[in-house]
């Protein structure tokens, strides 16, 4: 990104976001793992990518008029990445998200203008789950689209042309490997089909948190979930519309435990404070790593994504208590506090 110049506009903030080499999963590794910096967008996650390309993409179709209303199930990260853009774009955004997600998020969606609709977290089969609510307010309210995250491929376009194209560049075309955990899918698979085009030998794995079905899928051909996750925004239990064609080569599990582990050292090792999600694509990414060079790749550069920022889950992922109430080992220096 030049950014020697003024942008004319705050949505070409969106994307281009820095890549960090991270020391302490390279030497974990034996070979070089960046992580791209998606904390950097102005909605400070990599959901900011996929909300603006559905906008534009609505907008493109017709769906999307003047004054009218975007509507959202979320995890909450895509429904800050719509309110943001809508608001530059003068929509309005109805975001429908489970109460069992981190109070930041929902306090930063109602200080963003966003109206919030808090529903129980229920498995996908219910018609109450916050993906079938979304739609339902949609077709029920005028002027509104529905976002659609999850089979709206215009999301995993964002990463097909966006951060592919980036990484690409940024790396001059020197990557062997690409990790991360799927949510709605979008990134793995447009980062995996975008570096793909550019050279089918880089290996495109998927960093699977426990709990969610895609690994046994991958590995094994079923959906099977095991165990369970703290983190948000990420595990799988289907093949979403962004998934299908998603060329994965190979397929990692990792623990919410790991995943901290990494978070740790994120932060005390390189001073980034970020997300579970991050801790366990960067868990991942050094498995990815170490499969490299066992495979004679001896200077391997691997990337994945470091999905958003930390502050976002201050009450939970730092905070000794909930941690504790999670049976989660707490970091020392909250143990301390
Ligand atoms: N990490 C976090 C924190 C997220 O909010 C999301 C999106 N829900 C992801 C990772 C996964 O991204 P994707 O939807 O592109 O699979």
């Amino acid at each position: 990104m030049n950014i020697t110049k003024p942008f004319g506009s705050t949505l070409e903030l969106i994307g281009n976001t820095p890549l960090v080499l991270l020391k302490g999963a390279s030497e974990a590794a034996g070979c070089e793992i960046y992580g791209k910096c998606e904390f950097a967008n102005p909605g400070s996650s990599v959901k900011d990518r996929a909300a603006l390309y559905i906008i534009r993409d609505a907008e493109e179709r017709g769906e999307l008029k003047p004054g009218g209303t975007v509507v959202e199930g979320t995890a909450g990260n895509t429904g800050i990445g719509i309110a943001l853009v809508a608001n530059a774009l003068g929509y309005k955004t109805v975001i429908v998200m489970p109460d069992n997600q981190s109070k930041e998020k929902m306090e930063t969606l109602r200080a963003l203008g966003a109206e919030l609709v808090l529903v129980p977290p229920t498995k996908y089969a219910d018609c109450n789950h916050f993906v079938h609510t979304s739609r339902r307010l949609a077709e029920e309210t005028e002027g509104a689209v529905w976002a659609g995250q999850f089979d709206n491929t215009a999301n995993r376009k964002a990463h097909l042309e966006g951060t592919a194209a980036e990484l690409w560049e940024q790396l001059e075309g020197r990557i062997d490997g690409f990790t991360c955990a799927a949510g709605s899918g979008g990134t793995i698979a447009g980062v995996g089909m975008g570096l793909k085009e550019r050279d089918e030998n880089i290996r495109i794995a998927l960093t699977d948190p426990h709990g969610a079905a895609l690994f046994s899928y991958y590995a094994h051909g079923e959906l099977k979930a095991e165990g369970s996750s703290v983190a948000e925004g990420i595990g799988q239990g289907r093949i979403t519309a962004n998934l299908e064609g998603a060329p994965i080569d190979t397929q990692f599990r990792i623990s919410d435990e790991e995943g901290l582990k990494w978070v740790e050292q994120l932060l005390r090792g390189e001073g980034m404070c970020l997300g579970l999600s991050s801790g366990i694509n960067v868990a991942g990414a050094v498995e990815l790593g170490k499969q490299l060079v066992a495979d004679g790749r001896k200077d391997a550069r691997v990337v994945t994504m470091l999905c958003d920022t930390g502050f976002r889950y201050l009450s939970t992922l730092y905070n000794a208590d909930w941690l504790r109430s999670k049976n989660l080992p707490v970091f020392d220096w909250l143990e301390a506090a």
